[in-house]
């Protein structure tokens, strides 16, 4: 069983904690006994690398990720299992980000730390704003890249697709859903019969947000991600 928290926000979230740094999410992973984690910030891979480096020197797995938002203000999460991908895929989200210049006293900080939680640079552009893309196509270009898309907090009122669209659209491409609470939306059973993959995570913007052994992948699963 391979413990996990695939959605946790780093102080380059300007709605994150300033100590979301990587040196403490990563040991606060570890604390709580997780095996695999995802630094998932909104809208940029900026801070990727290091904490990636900081797993591999701990002994923790590690997925490339972001959590980024369609025009409709749907939240996809995207994840990759290579930095040369996560590159590439920045490279597209940076042209589709609408600009808008981040107001840390209102939004908060958009810190980038390298892996001794020095801060290396801020972002200027809010990455609160949304990309100027669909949701069907933010999607399918994470599949282009090489990326899995998971559509996030599913069943939670802000920026959920159920909340934000009403539905599932039918043609739609996504790889899984992340839930809340499993029992509460209402596409449960056709999703589980598609074998979408079906994660929970915390959500993190605070440290003692970080989930504890509460979610877990088989490893056959885990092992069958990038397939
Ligand atoms: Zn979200
Ligand atoms: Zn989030």
């Amino acid at each position: 069983m391979i413990y996990y928290d695939l959605h946790i926000h780093s102080c380059l979230s300007p709605c994150a904690d300033d100590d979301m740094t990587p040196n403490n999410i990563v040991n606060m992973a570890l604390l709580n006994g997780l095996k695999l984690i995802s630094v998932t910030d909104h809208n940029s891979f900026l801070q990727q690398e290091s904490v990636a480096q900081l797993c591999a020197s701990k002994g923790l797995l590690y997925l490339y990720g972001a959590e980024l938002t369609s025009k409709e203000e749907v939240h996809v999460l995207a994840y990759f299992n290579s930095l040369e991908k996560v590159f590439n895929f920045s490279l597209f989200i940076d042209e589709h980000l609408i600009k808008i210049l981040n107001k840390p006293k209102y939004f908060g900080h958009q810190y980038v730390r390298d892996n001794d939680d020095n801060i290396i640079k801020e972002e200027a552009r809010l990455l609160l704003s949304t990309l100027d893309l669909s949701i069907e196509d933010l999607t399918m270009a994470i599949k282009d890249y090489g990326g899995l898309s998971v559509l996030a907090h599913i069943d939670r009122s802000a920026n959920g697709i159920l909340n934000r669209l009403g539905f599932i659209p039918r043609n739609l491409y996504f790889d899984g859903i992340e839930y809340c609470h499993k029992e509460h939306f209402s596409d449960y059973q056709k999703l589980k019969a598609a074998k979408k993959l079906f994660l929970r995570s915390s959500d993190a913007h605070r440290l003692i947000d970080i989930a504890e052994q509460e979610n877990y992948l088989d490893a056959e699963i885990w092992e069958g991600l990038f397939r």
